[in-house]
């Protein structure tokens, strides 16, 4: 299987090549030549198999350039036991044929583990294949939950060393405990003085900054990113919609070959767009719910055709979703209009900010997605119902899409089974789903134990352990020692 860029450069990559690079020298994105498929027996097969068997044989559709043990190894250590707990991602009942995918068990209690606890093996084995022989730096600037769960997917993997950058005074005090203790022996962490944007601009200074690049090369180091346009980072996400329509079909909750729709809380697109491939392969999906906060950009798109991040930015409570360029929607783009419209709307996007895809093209992606948004008090408000309803606790980005869900059925009245992804636990959002329930605001200083004691739910381990676990990383630098610090860190060994 070769990939190509989503905006028509033919590189005939390989999955090696493509996870390496990350990004199409024309800024594209890569994408397979042809989306596998998958048959109605291989589905029952994969309904005797655990997590990791399901993961080698679907990921070796596509990395066909991996032996299938290189991918059944990666798989075991990335959701071994220790790490995800008996199941990797189950699937639980909600009412009314409602299922939670639950994507949160992993180290760091957030779904991106699902993907970070995999890509960097996939990208040690890539520089293993590709002949390189400098050490990969991945550099990160995060605003909370990508950090914490790329610092534990590269921590100790061959060939790399990662450095993270985070707002001082932009995350949560979890968030910030989650990455000052963080353990291995290729890892650096540093608090920035300013905002996100502060450390997201430093990092992109340092990756175009070409005397940088030769002082590393020196050393024999070269700078890669974990963001998730890169391939590594979707591919392992569409294992968990498979793996949940066998889990549905063993528990009897649906017939073979029965449709589902799935919703999912969507920021950068990647996600859905998961979810999407999973039904191009031919896994049996009736209609994709993407669900949005007060960053509507998306459900704007998905009713009208138009796409226009000129508009006002909100912070919310679901804050990986605060997003207004979907980078991963331009997969969606390629596959439904091809490289050629594809690259003119991104044009477009660069030169104004905004597109419109052609009547083709829309109905098309409408034949598959409905848009649905929340705002802040319909997510704390379906968060207090699911908890006293329901009797589940959740975190507000699911939340999200229990709201979008909710006004989905009321909608378009469909009567299939509803798969809606679980994206983190509620202790990662701990006082605002306090406040959600109990409508009155937690001191940052009790928490996550008031929720515990309000609620009765198990605090995560991860979590609890945070307390008793020795702080590494505490120096928080500005934003012009960024360059001395990955320099220095380059220099380690
Ligand atoms: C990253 C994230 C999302 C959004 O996922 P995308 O792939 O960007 O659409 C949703 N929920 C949580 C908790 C996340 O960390």
């Amino acid at each position: 299987m070769n990939y190509n860029s989503t905006r028509g450069l033919k590189i005939g990559a390989t999955a090696a090549q493509a996870i390496k690079t990350g990004l199409c020298p024309d800024g594209g994105l890569f994408m397979p030549e042809a989306i596998p498929a998958i048959t109605d027996e291989e589905i029952r097969a994969l309904c005797g198999m655990d997590y990791a068997k399901r993961a080698a044989f679907i990921l070796g559709k596509y990395l066909t350039d991996y032996t299938a043990e290189e991918l059944l190894s990666y798989a075991e250590a990335a959701y071994a036991k220790e790490k995800f707990g008996e199941r990797p991602a189950p699937v639980t009942p909600l009412s009314d044929r409602k299922y939670l995918l639950e994507l949160y068990h992993g180290p760091t209690c957030a779904f991106k583990d699902m993907a970070l606890q995999i890509m960097p093996r996939l990208f040690s084995g890539a520089l293993r294949k590709t002949g390189e022989t400098k050490t990969a730096l991945i550099l990160v600037a995060t605003s909370g939950d990508t950090g914490k769960a790329a610092l534990e997917g590269y921590r100790d993997i061959p060939g790399t060393k990662i450095q993270v950058f985070y707002p001082a005074d932009g995350v949560s005090r979890t968030q910030k405990k989650q990455m000052q203790t963080q353990e291995g022996k290729n890892v650096s962490v540093y608090g920035i003085e300013g905002n996100f944007d502060d450390a997201q601009s430093g990092v992109k200074r340092i990756f175009s900054d070409e005397k940088m690049k030769a002082a590393l090369a020196e050393k024999g180091v070269f700078l890669s990113s974990a963001n998730s346009i890169n391939w590594g980072r979707l591919v392992p996400q569409i294992v968990y919609y498979i793996s949940a329509y066998c889990d549905l079909l063993a528990d009897g909750a649906i017939a073979a070959g029965e449709e589902i729709d799935v919703c999912v809380p969507t920021g950068n697109f990647g996600n859905i767009f998961a979810a999407f491939l999973a039904k191009k392969m031919g896994l049996p999906i009736g209609r994709l719910v993407c669900a949005s906060n007060e960053n509507n950009v998306l459900t704007e798109f998905l009713s009208t055709g138009t796409y226009d991040r000129n508009r006002p930015f909100h912070t919310t409570m679901s804050p990986s979703m605060d997003i207004l360029i979907s980078s991963n929607l331009e997969r969606l783009l390629y596959t439904v209009a091809g490289a050629e419209e594809t690259a003119g709307y991104m044009r477009s996007l660069a030169e104004s900010g905004k597109y419109t895809v052609s009547e083709e093209t829309f109905s098309e992606i409408r034949r598959h997605f409905s848009g649905y948004c929340a705002t802040e008090e319909q997510t704390a408000e379906i968060l207090r119902q699911t908890y006293l309803q329901d009797e589940r606790l959740v975190d507000p980005h699911t939340a999200v899409a229990l709201a979008a869900a909710k006004a989905y059925r009321e909608n378009e009245k469909s009567p299939r089974a509803l798969l809606v992804a679980s994206t983190a636990s509620p202790y990662k959002f701990a006082g605002d789903v306090y406040r959600s329930i109990t409508g009155v605001a937690a001191e940052e200083s009790s928490l996550p134990g008031v929720l515990k004691e309000a609620t009765g739910e198990p605090i995560p381990v991860p979590i609890a352990s945070l307390e008793d676990r020795a702080v590494r990383f505490s120096e928080v630098i500005g934003k012009e020692k960024m360059d001395q610090a990955v320099r220095d860190f380059a220099a380690e060994n």
